[in-house]
């Protein structure tokens, strides 16, 4: 997904949120000035270190340290 971007107006001070597009991995944005559309990658970062328990009874009992 590449494009050619001669427009110096779609900078990312000028690009406003439509919607996400293929789960996870591309949004849609839109100029605010020309109304060009642009495929936007996003990268998912999974932060483990700030987790949080969910309490269940079901596997209160068990201990991934036995
Ligand atoms: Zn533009």
């Amino acid at each position: 997904m590449k494009y050619e971007n001669n427009n110096k107006c779609c900078n990312s001070n000028n690009l406003t949120y439509e919607e996400e597009l293929y789960a996870g991995e591309v949004e849609l944005w839109q100029c605010m000035k020309c109304y060009k559309y642009y495929h936007i990658p996003i990268e998912i970062r999974r932060d483990f270190d700030n987790r949080e328990f969910v309490p269940s009874e079901e596997f209160q009992k068990a201990d991934c340290n036995i």
